[in-house]
């Protein structure tokens, strides 16, 4: 490619090293929701958003927005967004990346005195990981219109709730609710996000058009066997509870391979009562299963629990399962595609299409307005991760993609 790169690129780079370095914990990138690096976090973006002309507020929600304007003043806006909250050790683009990349483009706009048929506002979302409190997406439900208000009686791991928390920030919990946009103000919803997955690297494409964002489901099984003696009580006899979990383990594997886009994971084990010289009498274990879509999990659910019945009856021991989180599949706007596809290929890349089996904010939205989102390549697809890794030349790509996409949206089209 001969294009050279954009001027918000290099800036947008800096600003993520810079971003990086706000942190709850030194040496590591920690910035958990209305924590005091979040504080310093929403001080330094909203000067960005300043400096770009911009004219930010933060809401009852701790998210900080702001409007670049179309045509004319007080047009249907679209929202450019992701979250400044991270994991606890987490790398530098996370989130980040897409609340940049959304001043960026502004930026670039305003350099070129360009207005377009609507609004652009850029979202800093507070909470999307969900790693301080019980709940997660706070921001973005917030602004989605779909919080719900008993999120506010959840705590952290100190015993603060969420309510208290908001207030020590400054911020109003009985207003959040003021925050929702309605739905005729808003044109759609477009994300940045790292792939945190190796498909775009192994495809050797920078980008990738989300096609939908994955169904989930999630238990908690109990498996019990028989405790006993592990020199006395001869093989032929046992039940054995952590010996059917490793089989179940390879079940759930062998039928999450069974079809294309289903991913089936074990995370965590623990065998009780533990000791090296007593076989395992009872057993919990994780289980987080996904799909495309919804049809797709309710098959592999059917299919993984038919598979450890089985193991547990021909072994001897009890199954007990307890479900947990569960989330439908969420599809990203058709419109939104095929415009990422036109803006996409206009710079010469393939318009490559993959499923996020990540969660994202871009969910909050899917009722609200068409939202759609956009992959970026990252290194050895590594997220969660201080090793996070995107190229410059990659992220100005991504910057002249949305910028392709904002200039030839047609928000009739959308809402069409
Ligand atoms: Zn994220």
């Amino acid at each position: 490619m001969t294009r050279p790169n954009l001027p918000a690129t290099t800036r947008m780079m800096e600003r993520l090293d810079a971003l990086a370095l706000v942190t709850d914990e030194p040496g590591k990138i920690t910035r958990l929701y209305l924590s005091d690096a979040h504080r310093r976090a929403i001080d330094l973006v909203s000067g960005w958003f300043r400096e770009a002309g911009l004219n930010p507020a933060v809401d009852a929600a701790g998210n900080i927005h702001a409007r670049f304007e179309g045509r004319e003043p007080g047009l249907p806006a679209l929202i450019i967004a992701s979250h400044i909250d991270s994991v606890r050790d987490a790398g530098k683009y996370d989130g980040n990346l897409g609340v940049l990349a959304g001043l960026a483009v502004v930026e670039e706009l305003a350099r070129l005195n360009e207005r377009l048929p609507f609004a652009v506002e850029v979202i800093a979302f507070g909470d999307e990981e969900g790693v301080r409190f019980p709940d997660t997406l706070t921001g973005s439900r917030a602004i989605a219109g779909r919080f719900d208000p008993s999120a506010l009686d959840g705590r952290d791991r100190d015993g603060v709730s969420m309510r208290d928390a908001l207030a020590a920030f400054g911020l109003d919990p009985d207003s959040i609710p003021s925050v929702a946009r309605q739905p005729g103000s808003v044109v759609g919803y477009l994300e940045l996000h790292i792939e945190q997955g190796p498909v775009l690297e192994a495809a050797d494409e920078p980008l990738g058009i989300v096609t939908s964002i994955a169904s989930i489901q999630r238990f908690t099984a109990i498996v019990t066997g028989e405790a006993g003696h592990a020199g006395t009580v001869p093989m032929a006899y046992r039940k054995d509870a952590l010996a059917a979990v490793a089989e179940m383990v390879l079940a759930v594997e062998r039928e999450a391979r069974h079809a294309p886009g289903l991913v089936g994971t074990v995370g965590r084990i623990e065998a009780a009562p533990g000791a090296i010289n007593v076989i395992p009498g009872s057993v919990t274990f994780t289980l987080d299963l996904r799909a495309p879509d919804d049809a797709a999990r309710h098959a592999l659910v059917a299919r993984v629990l038919a598979a450890l019945e089985e193991v547990a009856a021909r072994r001897g021991v009890t199954l007990a399962l307890e479900a947990g989180y569960e989330e439908q599949a969420t599809p990203c706007h058709p419109a939104i595609q095929s415009a990422l596809a036109t803006a996409i290929e206009s710079l010469g890349h393939k318009p490559l299409r993959l499923l996020s089996g990540a969660g994202h904010d871009a969910m909050a939205f899917e009722k609200l307005c068409p939202m759609g989102m956009l992959f970026l390549r990252c290194k050895g697809g590594i997220s969660h991760n201080p090793l996070e890794s995107i190229t410059e030349a990659d992220a100005d790509t991504a910057l002249a993609a949305m910028l392709a996409f904002v200039r030839t949206l047609d928000p009739a089209a959308l809402s069409g």
